[in-house]
This record gives structure tokens, sequence and C-alpha cells, in this order.
């Protein structure tokens, strides 16, 4: 029998996430041990009431409602509370007092994240967070480890498990958007107030995290350009298809360079977009996650799998906590994030990407011609252009007269481009109404 000494592992929180982290350290600890070269000790687990019901029976005597007494002295710190405070301020005081961090808490790490690194830094602590994007799929580690000798190009990410789950019933059974959210809420996939998931803000959270590893530059979440999938209609989803995309919400991070300067920056955005069919992406299916990167030397690489859930999560955080403890039986300090590229990080209207429009027009000679002249006047390429039938009419409204139903796709355009075009369409005689204006992404 090997004898290991002990490394005192305090855990902060005890819910979905925490209670399953608690349960295999204490059930597989000879086997981590053994991985690891140390005992892990799990001295305590602060929770907020200690008579929580748990998904795990956890022995009483861990609980503890004072997080503050039970950081110290603790060689690692797991946070699994959530929210800002007091998560912040405890890990900030572990890291003081020389613990290692780990958290999946991306708010605090897209909101606080330069303080923490900072402060890990200066004490020569590790705050690791593989957890904080993609719950169990491995992709903070390729970013910072796998890839860190690569040039990362592009990320697209579909990083929300809630909102992939509604737009792939949307597509695939045909419910409304408020059908398939209300599908989420009961199979709780979505929460109460779903405007974190369906708003984009979780998956701009972590845009910012992807672009600030991608990238070794500090992208503030502020930075990330947003726009959820309220907007997102059954019709739209249905046309999608028909041309051969789907809609996804995606987080994209991508390098883009000047050309007339030569200079590089970076772009971080969140938006429904659609993608083709034939792209590994469409493919992703539920509540599942995904994370496309482009690498120039690796080419494209796909991290696929579980983006939540409870037992999912705790795999990433348990490896976090091997990497720790590994970390301080080797010793030495831990590897500061990268940030040396501190590359600008460009707005929207920087940004230029392939758009697929809608729109209905009077039925009649010439009104193609017309169209596409108009997008020709605003510096925008036609690529290609379908008509289709009429949307049904609704139940009492007359079938439109003499209307068509026209869907334009479009090479590469600047936002700027798309919304003068968008605006000389909407006045435009020939044009009764601009139905849908969505961005294509994963076209190579
Ligand atoms: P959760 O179920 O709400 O659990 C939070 C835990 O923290 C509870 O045990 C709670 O105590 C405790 N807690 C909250 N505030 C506290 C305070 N002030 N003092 C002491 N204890 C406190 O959360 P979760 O779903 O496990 O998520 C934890 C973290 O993981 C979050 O940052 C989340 O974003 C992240 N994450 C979660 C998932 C997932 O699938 N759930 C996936 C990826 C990342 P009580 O039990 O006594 O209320």
């Amino acid at each position: 029998m090997i004898e290991y000494r002990n490394l005192r592992v305090a855990l902060l929180g005890a819910g979905s996430v925490g209670a399953q982290v608690a349960d295999q350290l204490l059930t597989h600890s000879d086997e981590l041990a053994a991985r690891v070269g140390a005992g892990l000790e799990l001295v305590g687990i602060a929770v907020r009431s200690m008579d929580a019901q748990r998904d795990v029976e956890l022995p009483a005597e861990l609980l503890t409602t004072d997080a503050e007494s039970l950081i110290l002295g603790a060689d690692i710190v797991v946070e699994l509370m959530g929210g800002l405070e007091p998560a912040r301020t405890l890990i900030l005081q572990a890291l003081t007092s020389g613990a290692d961090v780990i958290t999946a808490n991306k708010a605090l790490l897209a909101t606080h994240g330069p303080e923490l690194f900072e402060t890990a830094e200066q004490v020569g602590a590790q705050l690791y967070y593989e957890a904080a994007v993609g719950g169990a799929i491995p992709i903070i580690r390729p970013l910072r480890d796998s890839l860190a000798g690569d040039r990362v190009r592009r990320i697209l990410g579909i990083v929300n498990g809630t909102t992939n789950f509604i737009l792939d019933r949307m597509d695939t059974l045909g419910e409304s958007m408020e059908q398939a959210l209300a599908t989420a809420t009961e199979l709780g996939y979505a929460e109460a107030d779903p405007t974190a998931d369906i708003g984009g803000y979780d998956a701009a959270q972590k845009a910012a995290i992807l672009a600030s590893l991608a990238f070794h530059t500090l992208v503030p979440v502020d930075a990330v350009y947003r726009e959820g999938i309220t907007g997102v209609t059954l019709e739209q989803v249905v046309a999608a298809r028909r041309a051969g995309y789907t809609v996804k919400l995606l987080a994209i991070c991508e390098r883009l360079t000047d050309e007339s300067t030569g200079t590089d920056g970076v772009s971080a955005r969140v938006y429904p977009a659609l993608i083709p069919l034939s792209h590994p992406l469409a493919a992703v299916h539920g509540a599942n996650n995904a994370v496309f990167v482009e690498a120039e030397a690796a080419g494209p690489l796909m991290f696929y799998g579980a983006g939540a859930g409870g037992i999912q999560t705790a795999s990433a955080v348990l490896g976090d906590v091997v990497s720790a403890a590994r970390r301080h039986v080797a010793g030495g300090p831990g590897v500061a994030e990268s940030t040396h590229a501190d590359l600008p990080v460009l707005p929207i209207d920087a940004v230029t990407t392939r758009y697929q429009i809608s729109l209905e027009v009077q039925d009649e000679t010439g009104v193609l011609a017309e169209i596409a002249q108009l997008f020709e006047q605003q510096g925008v390429s036609v690529e290609t252009v379908q008509q289709s039938p009429p949307p049904r009419p609704l139940p009492g409204e007359q079938p439109p007269s003499g209307a068509a139903t026209l869907v334009i796709g479009t090479h590469q355009a600047s936002e700027a481009d798309l919304a003068a075009t968008v605006a000389a369409l909407t006045t435009s005689s020939v044009v009764h109404a601009v139905t849908s204006v969505l961005r294509v992404e994963g076209l190579s």
C-alpha cells in the first residue's frame, strides 16, 4: 500500500454539480490518489442551507455554512456556488492564501476574470475553469495547451444547450418558439426566467472566455456583440431547411486581418445564424453543445458532448481537481493566462459575413432586375436567388395577390452595407416586405 500525503480540498456548493463532485471525491478517493500521487481529502462543503434537499446523500459532518473558515488552510478550493458574490471574494481569498482554485462559473469569469487571473499570477497559484464552457466537453485545456503552438483562426460554438434544444425542436418537430420553450422548461433545460439563455447572455459570456483563450487577448464580455433567439420564427427555420440550412445560436470568435493595414484584430459575437446542413455543427441536436475550431496547422477540429448536467459537468471539474493536485505534488508556480497578443477587439461593424434575405415582392417582370440593382448600389454582391411560394395566409386572411417570395443569398458583405441594403429594400415600391434577414456561417 502506497502512502500519500493528503491535499486538503474545500468545496463551495453542493447543488447540481457540487453534490456530484463531492460524491466522486468520496467514492473514488483511492483511484484519484493513485492518479495524483497524493491523497485528496474533502475537508468540507459550504452550502447556503444545511437542510436543503441534495441530489446525493452527503456526510452531514462535512456540511457548513461558514465558507470563509472552510477555505483557510485548503490546498484546493472548488467553487460551485455560482453567482458573482460571495464567489468572487471567496476565490480571491483562497488564491491569496495559496490555494489553487477550480470554478465552473462563466458569469464570474466573464465579469471578473482579469482580477482573478491577476491575483492568481501574483501569488503563483492557478485558476482552472474547464467546466465553465461546454460542461463536460474538454475545450479549455485543448485551447490553452494542445493548440498553444498553433494559431486559431476561428471558433464556431454551440455553447448554450437550452437554445439549441429550442431551435432543434422548431427544426425537427415544427414546434413554435413558445411550444419549444415550454417543453424546455418542463424538462428542466430552461430556467424559470430563460432570459440568460434565449437572450444570448450565457453564450456571450462563454464567447468572451473562448476568444480570450484562443487569441491570447483579453476579451471583456461587454465587447461581445450579442443577439438572442427571440426573433427567430418557425417560418425562418422552415425556409432555412428548404434552402439546405439549419438555424443555430452561434458563439463566434474570429481573428480578422485588415487587408489595408495588415493588422489583426479579434471579433467575438453571438447571434442566430444559418449553417449548411453539411456542416458538422448542423448535426448537434437537442441540448448538446459543440465547439468547432479552425486552426492554421491543425485544420478543423470539433469538440462535442453534454454541455450541462450535474454529473457530466462534475467530470470536467474533477479533471481540474486532478490537474491542480498534480501541480501541488510537482511544485512550482501556476501557469499564468496568456494575453500577450493583446489584439484590438473589433466592433460588429468590422465583420463581414454572408446573409440570406427573404422578401415578399411584386410578382411581375423587371422586379428581379430592380432588386439586383438595389443590392449592387449598396455594394452587396448577390450569390443566389430562389423564388418560393408565398407564405400561407393566416386563417381569415386573404392570400396576397400578385406577390412572390424571393430568398436572396449574398457573398461576404459588411454589416453597414447590409443594413443600407435592407433600408433600401424596405422603401422600394416593388418590395412588399423584408420578412427575414439572417447571417450565414460555416461556408468556406
Ligand atoms: P446550484 O444547483 O444552484 O447549486 C449552488 C450551490 O451553492 C448550492 O449547494 C447552494 O447551497 C450553494 N450556495 C449558493 N450560494 C451560497 C452561499 N452564499 N454560501 C454558501 N453556499 C452557497 O448550481 P449548479 O447548477 O451546481 O452550478 C454551479 C456552478 O456551475 C455555476 O457557476 C454554474 O454556472 C456552473 N455550471 C453548471 C452546470 C450545470 O449543468 N448545472 C454546467 C456548467 C457550469 P444550498 O444547496 O444550501 O442552496
